[in-house]
């Protein structure tokens, strides 16, 4: 032990941070018998439980139950007041907060089964194998992960500071009049859906030609047809200047190149996230993170520290999303306790779904990166199809699907799905795109009809 752990608690695992990456790290080395501290100063769960996945899936759901109401009412279902659908807000916050507190009780009580420390202060490196908590209580492990996560980014820019964040979202108790949207990624899209959706005009201010630049080309434009018909405003090419607050308190939006002024009740900032570093103690260990903020690991989740290692938002290895932090941190700790030295995160073919109205779920190659990286040996089939409800609601929605393969035996690197249900037909064929599957074997399964899932296999 050097002199910097002499007066410490000792433990085999010191966490830093309590989000999704930093539990599944403390749960399952406590699994596999391992002392665990975790320290935390804010609500467990992290983004995801408390200004994320979840609350944002709370919304998205309220969302599309209102607007499937206003489906039944042009489908002869009778709705009080001339078809308009009142929402309250504030009640269904009251049963949002409930599941989240479920949440938090159900990681307290499994914690203390395990025999999990909890601290909760913010945690900082203070020498090799040496955690200081800011309420002065100090920890030793020879093993400590990092997964503080990340903050929402604002850029610098005149007025910045009167827009909101993601975070601010969660805090609205009403359908703002008219919202502002900056930023074309998945926040910004999730969130211009469910507003929108909830009663809100929407425009959204993107930099770039187009909405989710990684996404697939042809799904973005059917999206971005489908929030054009809800009244989403997009205005692309915008680059902001400035945000100014004007007399009568609404906010006005100005852009470069003499785009017009854009006046709104609230503006939210969604251009991405940074790694939250400051105040870790980095340099006490000799980590420096890159130019983006996130802490440099390799593929074991190890920083240049030894004993010290990072997973979730805070390294940027594989895409920001809660389950690669979760399947990063059990690896790594199924390594370092679980007597598996060859288990580590691989981040390939990650399924990911944008929330967006109808939702757009998508894992592996696009068109364009099968084709930078097979040339013309690509292969590509769509099916573009109105779902039955929408068909029967008559309205012009549609949802399209594109399967990417590659070689003569088509193998599956891609599948792109927008529409109804893409979120839950998705997690499926993820699983068979992993084992390396071919459009023989898609088309070899029975479909099961009539649904829109039995376009995937359909699809020549
Ligand atoms: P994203 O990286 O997805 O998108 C950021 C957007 O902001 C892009 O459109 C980007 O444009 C734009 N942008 C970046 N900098 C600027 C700037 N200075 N001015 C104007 N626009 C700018 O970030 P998000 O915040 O939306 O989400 C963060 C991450 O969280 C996601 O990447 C995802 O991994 C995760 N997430 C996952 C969800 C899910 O799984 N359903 C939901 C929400 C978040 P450009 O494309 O030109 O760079």
């Amino acid at each position: 032990m050097n002199a910097a752990a002499a007066d410490a608690l000792a433990f085999d695992l010191i966490v830093i941070g309590g989000g999704s990456g930093g539990l599944a790290a403390a749960f399952r080395a406590a699994e596999h018998g391992a002392r665990v501290a975790l320290l935390e100063p804010g609500p467990l769960g992290g983004t995801c439980v408390n200004a994320g996945c979840v609350p944002k899936k709370a919304m998205w759901l309220a969302a599309d139950l209102g607007m499937r109401l206003q489906t039944a009412a042009r489908l002869g279902f009778v709705l009080p007041d001339a078809g308009r659908v009142a929402f309250d807000w504030c009640e269904f916050l009251t049963d949002r907060e409930r599941y989240i507190h479920g949440i938090h009780d159900s990681y307290r009580s499994r914690l203390d089964r395990d025999g999990i420390v909890v601290v909760p202060a913010r945690g900082r490196l203070a020498g090799e194998g040496v955690v200081e908590a800011d309420n002065g209580v100090r920890l030793a492990a020879p093993h400590i992960v990092l997964a503080t996560g990340s903050s929402p980014r604002r850029p610098d820019l005149p007025g910045a500071e009167l827009a909101g964040v993601s975070d601010d979202f969660f805090d609205l108790r009403a359908a703002p009049a008219r919202v502002a949207l900056v930023g074309g990624g998945y926040v910004a899209v999730e969130l211009a859906g469910v507003l929108q959706a909830l009663g809100s005009q929407v425009d959204m201010f993107v930099r770039d030609a187009r909405l989710l630049r990684p996404a697939e080309a042809e799904l973005v434009a059917q999206l971005q047809d489908n929030y054009h018909q809800l009244g989403i405003g997009l205005h692309t090419g915008y680059v902001l200047e400035r945000i100014e607050r004007e007399a009568d308190g609404s906010l006005c939006l100005h852009g470069a190149d003499g785009a017009a002024p854009h006046a709104c009740d609230v503006a939210l900032l969604a251009i991405g996230r940074r790694p939250n570093t400051a105040g870790l103690g980095l340099e006490r260990v000799g980590v420096t993170p890159d130019a983006d903020g996130n802490i440099p690991v390799d593929d074991w989740q190890q920083t240049p520290a030894t004993g010290v290692y990072a997973v979730g938002d805070i390294c940027g290895c594989g895409p920001a999303l809660t389950p690669v932090a979760i399947a990063a941190a059990r690896r790594l700790c199924d390594r370092l306790f679980g007597g598996r030295p060859g288990s580590k995160l691989d981040a390939d073919n990650v399924p990911s779904v944008v929330f967006s109205h109808p939702p757009l779920a998508m894992v592996g190659m696009t068109e364009a990166q099968a084709r930078e990286a097979h040339g013309d040996d690509v292969h590509v089939y769509t099916s573009r199809f109105r779902p039955m409800i929408e068909a029967l609601a008559d309205t012009a929605q549609c949802s399209l699907f594109k399967l990417v393969c590659v070689g003569a035996e088509r193998r599956v690197v891609g599948l792109h799905l927008l529409g109804d249900g893409a979120d839950e037909i998705l997690q499926g064929f993820a699983v068979a795109l992993k084992r390396g599957i071919t459009l023989d074997d898609l088309q070899d399964t029975i479909a099961i009809h009539p649904t829109s899932a039995e376009e995937v296999v359909l699809m020549r």
